[in-house]
């Protein structure tokens, strides 16, 4: 091993746990620094309070001197607990979050210093935000973006700073975050859910959409990556040969959590219930030194905050433990990549989950209209499902090994399988009162004992059903949540539309009674998306031609799975839903794809750097020990020493062969590189770097490794992956 090698593992080797005391109880922290419903209820007049509230519910405005006293009570809360800035926390579409932070100190025109924070600065703020990217919206229309508070996420301190969610918008009204969009679709799965689930209970006056996400990552000494260009720049080894030992054993997967990494985990959940985030499990995952973390389900836009949140803040607390967090999905090749299972359902404001059946047969049917209008809003939009999570670290991962495949399709089990099956055999029509009977009483009304024991589960599903809610599977460990649950609830949102307007036709002009038509619509619903769903195993080659057969898509790469976000029937949803215009949906499609080329163009960079500068070099000098050696051979055994001599000469030759590879590997690269930065036009510049660029990485790399095994262990500069992987 390099003394380096040596010297970074000993150190992490010889690192004790952090100390965490924990003297209170969990509920007692639960939300300390959140200015939450029972914090504003105390500290708010009881108009201001109403005005919050309302503002939440029904996205009613807030005015100017209602904001004036909440931002003055927001202020004495904070400075009593400590807090000296405050910030607008949103976040842009570079996928992380951002702040900007103002002290409350000011100073009066008489020179006098005072806490200032008042309306305005609450709900509008001017962010110098010029360098976010912003698909050329705010170039177009305004020079300036600003940001605006979302009372639905309560503000929150974290270290000494009161942050205020908020969103960020161009002048003109363009979203320029993640969060405008999904609040958007969020009020209109509200509106059309609302509409749909009257027909079961009247009082029924607002749905949310709830959003539980499990956030997979791995942790890994920092020293060890700091040794590691390609983890520090990359987020992932663009090489490393994998260990002896991978994850074969399943060793790791629930086993006994490693000391460091508990207390990691501790000293985490400490400031999560701080801050509110209701984490409840915590466990290893499949891969070594991988785990997850995962909340008590919310609502979904503050479920969303919370997870953007998370990620920051398991970075700050990984620092204090000397971890480097990793969120990509595929830091490691041939070793499980990490995911966020976005598990999503509906819930009434008369606290109904509607993707859970209950105790009548209406409520049953209830159930069943949202699940199949679920599952035909997936398979109408199976491809903007995809788009919505496409990315170029996704990429890796979606189709390799224990991810699912880049082809969307629903897995719903078979007792719930066959329910569809009878309710396709559904009579055109009115029902005779003999069939219906037959169907509430063997058909809907046997759902909750099918579910109940329904332990039926397909993990290789991007999709699946889990017995009171959907899972997408397929959105990234690394990935805004927004993303994919702007897109999932629009177009349930777009799908119960268009439900509610054919079975009220049926009412009214063929004189149905309601249950008689949402039994003919549904059997139609179901004849219509039955191609979605897919039960067997999504790893498989065989499923892939199935799913070619079926007409479902299967792009690979995120600039083949962008194509449809620009399409007309992407466009006019996102239009008629009044979720994103054309303006906003397109500068999306050219920020992805140019954050995609961007990626890619760093991990060619570095991985040029990293064969050259270090591997070359090394082998090079391994090479030479091996020639000195030849040479000594030869002036002992003279014109005999070929014999003695002949593997050592093909491991030289072996060598210049694989350096002559990388190096000429690297300039076709570079060469590939410089071609892809000369097209005008950002799809197709990262369909280059996609086809031309990227397939170099495999190239390069296949040589490498093959280098790990040949050279000296002594002299290789690389943290190899078993001490990556293995050491805790
Ligand atoms: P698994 O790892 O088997 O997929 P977990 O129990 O780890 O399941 O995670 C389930 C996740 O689903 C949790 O984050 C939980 O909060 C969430 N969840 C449970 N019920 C609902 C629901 N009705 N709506 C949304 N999310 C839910
Ligand atoms: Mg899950």
């Amino acid at each position: 091993m390099s003394t380096l090698r040596f010297h970074a593992l000993k150190e992490s080797l010889g690192r004790e746990p952090e100390a965490i005391t924990e003297s209170q109880k969990r509920s007692e922290l639960f939300g300390v620094n959140v200015f939450n419903e029972s914090t504003m209820r105390q500290s708010l007049t009881k108009d201001a309070f109403k005005s919050v509230k309302a503002a939440v519910e029904k996205g009613a405005k807030i005015d100017r001197g209602i904001a004036d006293q909440i931002a003055a009570a927001m202020k004495d809360w904070a400075i009593s607990k400590g807090t000296t800035h405050y910030t607008h926390w949103f976040q842009p579409l570079t996928g992380a979050t951002a702040e900007k932070h103002d002290a409350f100190f000011e100073l009066t025109p008489d020179g006098q210093a005072i806490e200032k924070f008042g309306g305005g600065q609450l709900v509008q703020q001017e962010p110098d935000a010029s360098s976010f990217p912003s698909g050329g919206i705010r170039n177009t229309f305004e020079a300036r973006g600003y940001t605006a508070w979302d009372p639905s996420s309560p503000a929150f301190i974290y270290g000494t700073t009161l942050c205020i969610p908020t969103v960020f918008v161009a002048y003109t009204g363009e979203a320029l975050d993640y969060k405008t969009p999904l609040l958007r679709a969020l009020q209109s799965v509200d509106q059309a859910a609302v509409a749909v689930a009257r027909y079961f209970d009247k009082n029924v006056k607002k749905v949310n959409a709830s959003l539980g996400w499990e956030q997979e990552y791995f942790l890994i000494d920092s020293l060890l990556t700091a040794s590691r260009p390609d983890l520090v720049m990359a987020g992932r080894t663009l090489l490393g040969h994998s260990p002896a030992k991978g994850q074969q054993l399943d060793d790791h997967y629930f086993g006994s959590i490693p000391r460091r990494a508990l207390s990691f985990m501790r000293d985490l959940e400490h400031e999560c219930m701080l801050l509110g985030i209701p984490i409840k499990t915590r466990h290893n995952e499949v891969a070594p030194n991988q785990f997850e973390v995962a909340p008590i389900y919310d609502e979904a836009n503050l479920a969303v905050d919370h997870n953007s949140l998370i990620m920051d803040v398991m970075d700050k607390v990984g620092q204090r433990h000397h971890f480097k967090v990793l969120f990509h999905e595929k830091p490691f090749a041939g070793v499980n990549g990490s995911g966020k299972h976005n598990n999503w359902s509906l819930t009434t404001d008369t606290g109904v989950n509607l993707l859970s059946p209950g105790k009548t047969p209406m409520s049953n049917l209830q159930f069943l209209t949202f699940f199949v209008n679920t599952i035909k809003a997936v398979s109408d939009y199976e491809e903007l499902l995809r788009a919505s999570i496409a990315s170029a670290s996704n990429d890796y991962r979606l189709g390799a090994n224990e991810a699912p495949p880049a082809i969307i399709s629903v897995f719903i089990g078979e007792q719930l399988s066959n329910v569809l099956e009878n309710l396709e055999g559904v009579t055109k029509g009115k029902l005779s009162p003999e069939e219906k009977t037959d169907l509430k009483l063997n058909v809907v009304g046997k759902i909750p004992e099918i579910l109940l024991d329904n332990t039926d589960r397909n993990r290789t599903s991007p999709f699946a059903f889990t017995g009171n809610k959907f899972e997408f599977r397929a959105v990234g460990s690394s990935a805004n949540c927004a993303n994919p649950m702007t897109v999932l609830n629009t177009i349930v949102a777009n799908q119960l539309i268009s439900f509610k307007k054919e079975v009220d036709a049926l009412i009214d002009k063929k004189d149905m009674k309601k249950d008689d038509a949402i039994f003919n619509v549904l059997r139609e619903l179901i004849k219509k998306s039955k191609h979605i769903l897919f039960e067997g195993n999504g790893y498989s080659e065989e499923w892939k031609k199935e799913a070619k057969k079926r007409g479902l898509s299967n792009n690979e790469t995120t600039p083949e799975a962008l194509k449809v976000k620009i399409s007309d029937k992407t466009i006019s949803l996102f239009e008629e839903l009044g979720v994103m215009n054309a303006v906003e949906v397109k500068a999306r499609y050219e920020i992805e794809l140019e954050e995609y080329t961007l990626r890619l163009q760093i991990e060619s960079r570095v991985l040029g750097d990293i064969a050259r500068n270090h591997i070359i070099p090394t082998a090079v000098r391994y090479q030479n020990v091996l020639i000195e050696n030849v040479g000594g051979l030869k002036s002992i055994f003279g014109s005999d020493f070929k014999k003695h001599a002949q593997e050592q000469i093909e491991l030289i030759q072996d060598i210049s062969a694989k350096v002559a590879a990388i190096n000429s590997g690297v300039t076709k690269m570079i060469n590939a590189r410089k071609k892809a930065n000369t097209i005008h036009g950002i799809d197709k510049k990262a369909q280059a770097y996609c086809n031309t660029v990227k397939p170099f990485f495999e190239e390069i790399r296949y040589h490498c490794d093959k280098l790990e095994m040949l050279v000296d262990d002594e002299i290789w500069p690389l943290t190899k992956y078993r001490e990556l992987l293995f050491t805790r």
